[in-house]
């Protein structure tokens, strides 16, 4: 077993990543790895400081090497794709050496007005403000430059793991949209033939789940098929914000894995699946 998608106190997770390790260990995980989120350049509640990323990075790194006989250690940083805003991938991999990136998108910019709508955090009146005065209501539009977005991210940063693909569905929860209109259908497949093409891995993010917040994974399970005749690879997110969440649906996702027909690989040390 494994986690490749983890945060810790240094974001906005609970504990310091060695209760991670101690947890990670006490599972039998084979590796773990951190992925705090990025440094952002604007006021926000989610991401690590800007002045505690070094040390977020060396706490990892020593981590690292202290448990190396163990469990194979990682460090990454889930990062935000906003474009004009965001500093590059690459900056983060080259100042910060890291073992791999989580590319995600949770921040849908409206270059109209150069406002961002939050689709993820914990509460639906969010999402339903920031889509009636951000996009003004027009929730096709909303959608369209949320997957633009994530395309653009994939061009531009070439991330390792493109995290949580279609979380703009969470708090949707079938009301402005449903997943079966073409015009959707036809962005969510223009942009897993750009992963392809990319080289990314998918993470099949368990979270909205297991917090009662969505009956879905992320991506939903009914692009499983679609992903697998593609032989985009993909790898299992708990999106841990605690120790307890690190292997939380694991087993039930692996199992559906399973059953889509996807076979164990490894890229670059992760676990995944093809
Ligand atoms: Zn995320
Ligand atoms: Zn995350």
């Amino acid at each position: 077993m494994y986690c490749y998608h983890t945060h810790t106190h240094f974001c906005d997770g609970s504990s310091h990543p060695e209760d991670y390790v101690k947890e990670a260990l006490r599972l039998g995980f084979h590796s773990l790895g951190f992925s705090g989120h990025a440094p952002v350049p604007f006021e926000n509640k989610f991401a690590i400081p800007e002045s505690r990323i070094q040390e977020y990075c060396d706490t990892i790194l020593l981590l690292k090497e202290k448990y190396k006989d163990h469990i194979q250690i990682f460090l990454g940083l889930e990062i935000d794709g906003i474009p004009g805003i965001m500093p590059s991938f690459h900056h983060f991999r080259e100042t910060y050496r890291l073992d791999y990136t989580i590319g995600s998108v949770h921040l849908v910019q409206n270059p109209d007005n150069g406002r961002l709508w939050f689709i993820d955090g914990a509460y639906r009146e969010t999402y339903d403000k920031g889509l009636e005065r951000i996009m003004n209501g027009d929730i096709r539009r909303g959608v369209t430059l949320y997957y633009r977005q994530i395309q653009q991210m994939i061009y531009d940063e070439k991330p390792d793991i493109v995290g949580h693909l279609d979380k703009i569905c969470m708090h949707n929860a079938g009301r402005y949209f449903s997943k079966e209109e073409e015009w959707y259908q036809h962005l969510v497949f223009e942009t897993l033939e750009i992963i392809k093409q990319a080289s990314c891995i998918v993470e099949i993010n368990t979270r909205g789940i297991y917090k009662g917040r969505s009956k879905q994974l992320y991506p939903d399970a009914a692009w499983l098929p679609a992903i697998k005749e593609k032989e985009i690879p993909v790898t299992i997110s708990p999106d841990a914000h605690q120790p307890g969440e690190l292997s939380l649906l694991y087993e039930e996702t692996l199992n559906l894995l399973q059953r889509e027909g996807f076979r164990k690989i490894f890229i670059k040390g992760l676990e995944c699946y093809q």
